[in-house]
């Protein structure tokens, strides 16, 4: 039994007051909130075992590096990756993006080569390939969406053709909440031998990923988004790949030796992973993947969809309400704009009632160009949000109208 109420005790900040009315916390695309037992795991860590890893032979190091390898572990399971060296640990989804464009595109990648990317990509997944659009002469070709905010697959069919060397997508639009069926996109670009990146920056908290089964060469996370603490993240890459790969940053722990007339590097995951990472929060993550593993992704996903339904159908009897993104597949966001009121008066107005939304472009610039509009409220949900936070939401943005309408 899925029971909201049980798991939202394991959710400290979420008893507290703002503005002295119960926090009602709908900016889950943003950030996600951290459950005790990983606030517990950066305490565990500092308290009893912080130390630097994998160079030490002290009790202390052991076990730190025993605890973030275990992380490695975990993720590799959770994604069903067949080796645990594709993990490579990254500050997040943007880090991850950022190892690609500039090892695998800046080494690969030359001169009217042409790099695929959607209309629906978060800044993250634009800029590191325009870079290295500029730096190499490749160009940037983009797949176009539709008014729902879906990217249209035909196309991209007309965009592949033998000039194609990359493709770059997010899964899941954090702006819109698009779900996008990646794997036929995926099998698109595989049966031309074109690599596959997928940004499941909003994808691997709502839906069971299985690189093997989707197939995709790359694929990136970031941790605060999967309720770990900020600052970590991951890239899985395939082996082969990621072994032809020349390093992204370079120093201590990525090399087996250096000398001042040669260096060689360290095998994976560690060439790709220089200097000291923040060991607590890579420890801290396992125990939010374990922390989703034992309520389970697919509960998770068809509890956020029931709320998802329920919150899109009371927002659209809003008068002068227009949800952006309707899309036939979405996960967990809503956004919504009204002609004459402005996204951050919305947000302002919500937080005074103890609402978090997000107001702005979402770093989806060209989405919000295509549409037209500035920026969007977004309401995105998670497993500890209920029923009665999506009934506070529309009846604090019915207040809204009234206090702009008078
Ligand atoms: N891609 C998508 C789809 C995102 O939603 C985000 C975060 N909003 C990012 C990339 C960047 O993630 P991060 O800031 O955690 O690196």
């Amino acid at each position: 039994m899925f029971d909201v109420h049980k798991i939202r005790e394991d959710f400290p900040i979420l008893s507290q007051k703002i503005h002295n009315k119960p926090l009602v916390y709908l900016d889950n695309a943003a950030t996600t909130q951290k459950p005790k037992c990983v606030i517990d795991a950066l305490v565990e860590y500092y308290s009893q075992y912080n130390s630097n890893i994998h160079r030490g032979v002290h009790t202390l190091s052991q076990k730190a590096t025993e605890h973030y390898e275990a992380t490695r572990d975990k993720i590799k399971n959770f994604i069903n990756a067949k080796n645990r060296e594709e993990i490579i640990f990254t500050r997040g989804t943007t880090e991850a993006i950022n190892l690609v464009a500039n090892s695998y595109g800046m080494h690969f990648l030359k001169e009217n080569d042409e790099i695929i990317i959607s209309h629906l990509e978060h800044h993250a997944n634009i800029v590191p390939w325009q870079i290295v659009c500029q730096k190499t002469g490749a160009k940037l070709k983009i797949i176009p969406i539709n008014n729902d905010g879906e990217i249209i697959f035909d196309e991209y069919l007309k965009l592949l053709n033998e000039k194609t060397k990359f493709v770059a997508l997010s899964h899941i639009s954090n702006a819109l909440g698009t779900i996008t069926p990646i794997k036929q996109f995926i099998e698109k670009a595989h049966s031309m031998n074109i690599p596959v990146l997928i940004d499941a920056a909003q994808s691997a908290q709502h839906l069971s990923l299985d690189v093997q089964d989707l197939g995709c060469d790359f694929l990136t996370v970031s941790g605060h988004k999967l309720y770990a603490p900020t600052g970590i993240g991951f890239l899985y890459g395939k082996k082969n790949l990621l072994e032809k790969m020349p390093p992204y940053q370079s120093g201590g722990d990525m090399i087996l030796s250096v000398s001042f007339e040669k260096t060689i590097y360290n095998e994976l995951p560690f060439k790709f992973e220089a200097g000291t990472h923040n060991i607590a929060d890579t420890v801290a993550f396992g125990k939010a993947i374990e922390y989703i593993e034992n309520i389970g992704i697919e509960k998770i996903y068809q509890y956020e969809n029931d709320l998802l339904e329920y919150g899109t159908n009371l927002l659209s009897e809003i008068k002068g309400l227009r949800i952006i993104g309707t899309a036939k597949n979405k996960a967990s966001i809503i956004s919504f704009i009204f002609d004459d009121i402005h996204p951050h008066d919305i947000g302002t107005f919500l937080d005074s009632d103890g609402i978090a939304v997000r107001s702005g472009h979402h770093c989806t610039q060209p989405i919000m160009k295509f549409f037209g509009i500035p920026a969007t409220t977004r309401a995105s949900i998670s497993f500890y949000n209920t029923k009665e936070e999506l009934l506070q939401l529309s009846e604090g943005l019915k207040r809204v109208v009234k206090l702009f309408q008078s």
